[in-house]
């Protein structure tokens, strides 16, 4: 199979590995019970968790959304995926699962993070069946990862593709204009593309919380930036959201009964918008 494992050109310092400071790839891996993070990473995850105690449900439960989300693309139709901000490889990942319904999806994986990218490289590569390609490129320079050798050989733009930015809008500022990163990739798409979106937020919690969320993942490589329902949906601005809509991420066609009790810890919204 194919790997490449190329940086980008762009005015963005390349992220180095430093492992002394906690990244929030590496605590979402801690949440998920994965091994590849250090003790400054499990320092920041532990004090979240002790903030927030619903940081690992509300990871699982965004893990499962992943795997509904991607089935559906497969389901579609959908031949092709650009997977941003792939995570540590754990159970489930997106090629995984489209594959698993389609052999022939291509997905392209896309992190910042070199070690992400490594572990992803490593993990995926015996899997891969010459359709999965991982990059390094940052989702705050759109125009560079749309056009992006890798993502130009593996994705046909004149066919619809899948992206997938899923836990990944609330590492991006708002003085970064997350809404124009997602314009910009909106319009790179064709009709039929789909936009996976889940995103963290405070709609479900008691403020303090957030406060102290904040605190913790401000000293982290990325800062968290919760959003409320109204500011997700404009994400979506040119897509139709396909049933259920923009909903509490647990409620996003779930495989089974929901219970309430799981609702009240998930502190996430989710959706998947269609390019008509
Ligand atoms: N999508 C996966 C992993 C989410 S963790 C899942 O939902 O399970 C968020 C990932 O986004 C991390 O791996 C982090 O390194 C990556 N990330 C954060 N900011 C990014 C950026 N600006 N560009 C590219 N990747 C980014």
């Amino acid at each position: 199979s194919e790997w490449d494992f190329t940086s980008i050109s762009s005015d963005r310092a390349p992220m180095s590995l430093d492992t002394t400071v906690a990244h929030p790839a590496r605590m979402y891996d801690y949440y998920l019970g994965g091994k590849d993070n250090f003790a400054a990473d499990r320092a920041a995850a532990d004090a979240a968790i002790a903030a927030a105690p619903d940081m690992k449900v509300t990871a699982q439960a965004n893990r499962a959304f992943l795997g509904r989300a991607v089935r559906f693309l497969a389901q579609s139709g959908i031949k092709q995926i650009i997977d941003i901000g792939t995570g540590i490889p754990t159970a489930g990942n997106t090629h995984q699962v489209a594959q698993e319904i389609d052999p022939s999806i291509r997905v392209v994986y896309i992190d910042n993070d070199p070690m992400v990218l490594i572990h992803a490289r490593a993990l995926m590569e015996a899997q891969s069946q010459g359709t999965t390609t991982v990059i390094q490129a940052d989702l705050r320079e759109p125009r560079d990862l749309l056009s992006h050798p890798q993502v130009r050989s593996l994705i046909d733009f004149g066919e619809p593709v899948g992206v997938n930015l899923v836990a990944i809008l609330h590492f991006i500022k708002d003085e970064e204009d997350p809404g124009k990163i997602v314009r910009t990739l909106r319009d790179a798409l064709p009709k039929g593309s789909c936009l996976v979106i889940s995103h963290c937020t405070l709609d479900f919690t008691e403020p303090e919380v957030g406060v102290a969320l904040r605190a913790i993942y401000g000293k982290a490589t990325a800062p968290l930036v919760p959003r409320a329902h109204a500011e997700i949906l404009e994400y979506f601005d040119g897509f139709d959201l396909v049933e259920p809509g923009l909903v509490h991420l647990p409620l996003w066609r779930p495989d089974s009964i929901v219970a309430p009790s799981l609702l009240e810890r998930v502190h996430f919204y989710a959706g998947v918008g269609r390019l008509s």
